[in-house]
């Protein structure tokens, strides 16, 4: 079992610096984090999960079982934080993370650096997260922090107005769509899609596609590019599935394959709509 800073090592950043001691203790390490689930205050974990430089390196199986109990503490800490910060107009204690205002006097507080979309949205750590729960979200958060609301306010207050407005936006944006979504996980895993590039796909899938778009090209009515957009929804909502599945199990290269392949059919279906708007 690990001792309490340990743990601190293992779930934060600083684990970045503590390379050698990880790299020791790795075998040891999905099993203390997920006990500590259960048995330590979720208050020593940051939500926000650095790249994992060093954990790339663990077997797959390692890494899968790691992934797993990661997603069950940033499931269990949506208000938690390892950092306590302080309000910067009256100095009390926020109460939670992210905290656009403060409970004490109920100004607007600045954005805090590094925090996931994730937990800005109040959203589980999940590929297939409830996208009427993120809509709700987002309404609620743009209706206390837009900045029409502080325009007779300071300048500070108007600037921390605008920058969580944009903030919100981002977060919003990113999570709702399952492309960007599942590019945002990655990325949070430490993992990016090039651009430009065809990344995992296999000649098959490429020479599919080129099928794809050659029939879409010559497609004369609406219901024959219809008929195109029907089978990318098809398939993107099987890719959808499989990334979800890949997720969960911690493969990440799997998710990023597919992620890739995602990118091409959320493609073939805008040039559905740019081709069904051009027999309007
Ligand atoms: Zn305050």
């Amino acid at each position: 079992m690990f001792s309490v800073s340990s743990l601190r090592i293992i779930c934060s950043s600083r684990r970045v610096l503590h390379s050698h001691w990880v790299m020791t203790n790795r075998l040891s390490i999905p099993k203390a984090v997920t006990c500590s689930v259960h048995c330590v205050s979720t208050s020593f974990y940051k939500v926000i999960w650095p790249s994992n430089m060093y954990f790339r390196a663990l077997l797959d199986k390692e890494r899968g079982l790691f992934n797993y109990t990661k997603q069950a503490i940033l499931s269990r800490c949506c208000y938690s934080s390892q950092v306590k910060l302080n309000c910067w107009n009256c100095k009390q204690l926020l109460d939670k993370t992210p905290a656009f205002f403060c409970n004490s006097c109920n100004i607007i507080q600045p954005p805090e650096e590094g925090t996931s979309y994730f937990k800005i949205m109040d959203c589980d750590y999940t590929f297939t997260l409830d996208t009427q729960k993120l809509q709700t979200r987002y309404l609620q958060l743009q209706r206390s922090l837009h900045p029409d609301n502080f325009s007779q306010k300071s300048v500070k207050e108007r600037e921390f107005s605008e920058s969580q407005s944009a903030l919100v936006n981002k977060a919003y944006r990113t999570l709702l769509k399952p492309l960007s979504r599942g590019l945002y996980m990655l990325e949070l895993e430490g993992l990016r899609l090039e651009e430009g590039t065809d990344s995992g796909a296999d000649s098959d899938f490429l020479m599919e596609l080129m099928e794809i778009n050659e029939a879409l090209d010559e497609a004369q009515t609406p219901e024959e590019a219809n008929k195109i957009g029907q089978d990318a929804k098809g398939k993107l909502a099987d890719l959808t599935e499989q990334i979800d599945v890949a997720l969960r199990k911690g493969e990440l290269h799997a998710a990023k394959t597919l992620l890739a392949k995602m990118k091409y059919h959320a493609n073939i279906e805008e040039k559905v709509k740019e081709k069904l708007s051009g027999f309007m």
